[in-house]
């Protein structure tokens, strides 16, 4: 039975439209899954240091056969073949993030893997394109995407690219 799984994407390094529609068309690559849908693509301020540039986000939405440690392998793999560089400071500038944001209905928490993305209630760069997926999700132990987007921080987003 597949599941379906939410990825957030984000990018604020070299051409970050263009390092998201690539990261989209690595996603289309990984076994056993299907892309379902992509979100528009988003520019916003960054979340932490100011001093870096603007970031571009996404969400898109697949069905797997993988379990979330072998999606997030996979993850892992495109944010490297990406040149993702790692060990920077949180929150620093990268070519390439991809989140695991909902795997199913799943709660999950392994020392390498907290599903959902605990990170989805503070940002609207993961909220405003998850709802245009994803209706009024309820995203487990957080809430509905429409009462979360009123308590979250604002980042200024503004849709550069539709779906
Ligand atoms: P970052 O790339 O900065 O978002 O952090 C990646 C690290 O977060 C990896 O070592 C993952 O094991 C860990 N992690 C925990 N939960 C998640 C998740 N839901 N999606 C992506 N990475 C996660």
């Amino acid at each position: 039975m597949t599941v379906r799984v939410y990825i957030g994407l984000g990018s604020n390094l070299e051409d970050p439209v263009a390092q998201v529609l690539e990261a989209v068309e690595e996603l289309q690559m990984i076994p056993d899954s299907i892309l379902v849908a992509r979100s528009g693509l988003y520019g916003g301020k960054p979340m932490g240091p100011a001093d870096q540039p603007d970031y571009v986000n996404a969400v898109v939405s697949m069905d797997t056969l993988l379990s979330a440690e072998d999606f997030l392998a996979a993850l892992t793999r495109i944010e490297d073949l990406q040149g993702r560089e790692r060990g920077g400071e949180k929150w620093g500038p990268r070519i390439i993030d991809l989140d695991l944001l909902l795997y199913g209905k799943a709660k999950i928490n392994t020392p390498d893997l907290t599903v959902p993305h605990p990170g989805i209630r503070e940002r609207d760069f993961v909220i405003i394109p998850l709802a245009e997926l994803a209706g009024d999700l309820n995203v487990p132990g957080q809430g509905r995407l429409t009462a979360l987007i009123n308590k979250c921080e604002n980042h200024s987003l503004k849709k550069l690219v539709t779906a």
